[in-house]
């Protein structure tokens, strides 16, 4: 047996003795997690926000789902097809777990993978049992673990498992950013503040960071925003227009990255890019969103969104390792995973212990 942290039902999250999982594929592997952290989405589970993952608990009665994508591990065995990795590397697990051989993992879109146990590429955690255990079934290996170099803080690229992942293709490499252009990031939860530090490793000349939260644009600046915005107090789409503009161009930023997830967002982005900006949606919207197709259709806007592919990493990896990239000030918390539950309580009421990750580990 192992402990871990499982969903029940919408609510309902217990620290709690379950099976210690075995190999069930020869492409799988089982690992000692050595830390994990809480995801936004992962309160979306707790709150039974996944139809999926609430089916599966409630099959499972008292026992659940156990939760998590995000983490390090270190082998223990290994299925005979794993080529990559042995027992005691230490690894970076990612949040999708592609095959490697479906159309859509040959075709770059690994997210929406069909050749894994469940719906798309991120099963960990969602349809199978994830990364807040003592330890952790990894489907398809070899696609999606990083050996963790030496000389690197293993908190540190616990970071790359997702939010890094996550903001940097979808935000960062998506809405096209580049030396000396322009960026707004709207939203400075973890993802954006991701955003804000992978964009930075580019050059860009500005970066305007936009959230409710002082304390969070506070971090914002501390970490290289030129400009942070509360809405509470300055309307972000006027200062944005009224920037000083370069080579006779019109105004707005030339990328707008959408890290809140909403309508009201995803208008703003709307309103202040420029003529043949990108804007590049990386929150999960759950709700419909007006656009204004009408006026960007003649501005040549681009306008991207989706799930990770996690097909980045290695880049992160080495831009990390050659220190151009530092996730560290990302980590505001550590408890043992045995306090999972006190986790999940402070992430979720980060407006008031201002948490921005959260990092778990097994003792
Ligand atoms: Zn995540
Ligand atoms: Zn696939």
């Amino acid at each position: 047996m192992m402990k871990a942290l499982t969903y029940l039902k919408p609510g309902l999250i217990r620290y709690q003795s379950v099976a210690k999982p075995k190999l069930l594929k020869s492409t799988d592997i089982i690992g000692k997690t050595l830390l994990t952290t809480v995801c936004g989405s992962d309160l979306h589970f707790w709150e039974g926000a996944i139809p999926e993952t609430n089916e599966l608990a409630e099959k499972n009665g008292s026992r659940g789902i156990v939760l998590g994508h995000e983490g390090i591990v270190r082998v223990e065995q290994v299925g005979s097809d794993v080529k990559k990795f042995k027992p005691g590397d230490v690894c970076i697990v990612s949040c999708i777990t592609p095959c490697g051989t479906c159309w859509y993992c040959k075709n770059g879109c690994e997210a929406h993978c069909i050749g894994n146990d469940g719906t798309s590429g991120i099963i960990l955690g969602h349809e199978i049992d994830g990364m807040h255990a003592e330890y952790v079934r990894v489907p398809f290996a070899d696609n999606c673990m990083y050996k963790c170099p030496e000389g690197v803080p293993l908190d540190s690229l616990l970071m790359l498992s997702d939010i890094f992942p996550t903001s940097y293709e979808l935000g960062v490499l998506d809405g096209r950013v580049k030396e000396g252009s322009s960026v707004a990031i709207i939203g400075m939860g973890p993802v954006g503040l991701a955003a804000l530090l992978s964009a930075k490793v580019l050059k860009p000349d500005t970066i305007i960071a936009i959230d409710l939260d002082d304390t969070r644009l506070a971090v914002a600046k501390k970490l290289g925003a030129t400009y942070t915005i509360n809405p509470k107090n300055t309307d972000p789409v006027d200062f944005v227009m009224k920037l000083p503009t370069k080579d006779g161009r019109g105004p707005g930023v030339d990328t707008a990255i959408e890290c809140a997830g909403s309508p009201v967002t995803f208008k703003m982005c709307q309103d202040m890019i420029a003529t043949n900006g990108t804007i590049a949606n990386v929150g999960i919207q759950t709700k419909p969103s007006r656009l204004d197709i009408e006026r960007l259709w003649f501005m040549n806007v681009k306008i991207t969104m989706g799930v990770v592919n996690a097909s980045s990493t290695s880049q992160l990896l080495k831009q990390v390792v050659a220190g151009e990239l530092d996730p560290s000030p990302l980590i505001t918390h550590h408890f043992k995973l045995s306090e999972a539950e006190k986790a999940y309580e402070l992430f979720r009421d980060s407006a008031n212990s201002h948490a921005i990750k959260v990092v778990l580990t097994n003792e």
